[in-house]
């Protein structure tokens, strides 16, 4: 079959490292050319490295906090100078972050994961306008979280629900507001999946007064998906919506968690 990328252009953020660096594989597999945009460099130089030898030349490694607008002018500019032009964005950088009661968490604490979380995809969205329009067409897929639904997070968790559920109804938004540029914008929900992103959970000291043990049904020995996913398994539905194999879906929020959120 035809690589679905071929000639095409692809960033994606939080490249180096779970979700993101699955799909950073796939999209080089496929014949892209992938802007890895990374907070960690190490991460990112090791995804590059096997991008090389994939598709050697196909990587350019942006050292990036996908907050910080300046820094990713710059790096949405590095990537189409090499390139010549963009054609799909995975907006999947994000972070777990403050974890704990609303009564003591600082409003820095709640604002850091609105930042990473909303503010960098608002960024990588708004961004990838003007060069998809160039293009006459583009696709957006943003990682939400089946963690915007009350139902699958974990209390304490409210600066992360609240992101993953504030992406679903920005990517609609987009989706409607630049459908005359023939942009395609989609959210991916993903249930557990096994990476590192447990390591950006800042547990608040005070957790413990609200941890009231809840036996939520999911993870590891939920009855449906007996499992945790695989980044793999998310980053299979991200390339899709990312190619013109889904040329007529838009806004559309898929669920990737093995059913685990049918009860
Ligand atoms: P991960 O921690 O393994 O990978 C995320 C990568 O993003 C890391 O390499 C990290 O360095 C990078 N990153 C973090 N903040 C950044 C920033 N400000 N700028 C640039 N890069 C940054 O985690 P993952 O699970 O692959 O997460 C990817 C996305 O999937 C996130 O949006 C997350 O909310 C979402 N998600 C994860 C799960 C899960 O169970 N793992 C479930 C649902 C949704």
């Amino acid at each position: 079959s035809v690589p679905r990328f071929e000639n095409r252009t692809v960033i994606v953020t939080g490249a180096g490292s779970g979700i993101g660096r699955a799909a950073a594989l796939k999209f080089a597999q496929e014949g892209a050319n992938v802007g890895l945009f990374e907070l960690n460099p190490e991460r990112a130089e090791e995804v590059r490295q096997e991008l090389e030898a994939i598709r050697p030349g196909s990587a350019l490694v942006c050292e990036v906090d996908v907050s910080d607008l300046e820094a990713m002018e710059a790096a949405y500019q590095a990537v189409t100078d090499r390139f010549g032009g963009l054609d799909a964005v995975f907006a999947n950088a994000g972070i777990n972050g403050a974890m704990g009661p609303i009564e003591h968490m600082e409003l820095s604490e709640f604002q850091k994961t609105i930042d990473v979380n909303l503010g960098g995809m608002f960024l990588s969205v708004k961004l990838a306008v003007p060069h998809m329009k160039k293009r006459g067409g583009g696709s957006i897929v943003i990682t939400s979280s089946v963690n915007g639904n009350t139902r699958f997070s974990s209390i304490g968790m409210s600066p992360y629900s609240t992101s993953k559920a504030g992406q679903v109804a920005f990517a609609k938004m987009a989706a409607l507001e630049l459908a005359r540029y023939r942009i395609r914008v989609n959210t991916i929900c993903p249930g557990a999946i096994s990476t590192n992103i447990e390591e950006t959970t800042e547990t608040n000291e005070r957790m413990e007064e609200i941890a009231i043990p809840l036996e939520f049904p999911r993870g590891g020995d939920h009855p449906l998906a007996g499992r945790h996913g695989l980044p793999e398994e998310v980053a299979d539905l991200a390339v899709f919506l990312a190619s013109s194999e889904a040329r007529h879906v838009t806004g559309a929020s898929i669920t990737v968690d093995g059913g685990e959120s049918l009860l």
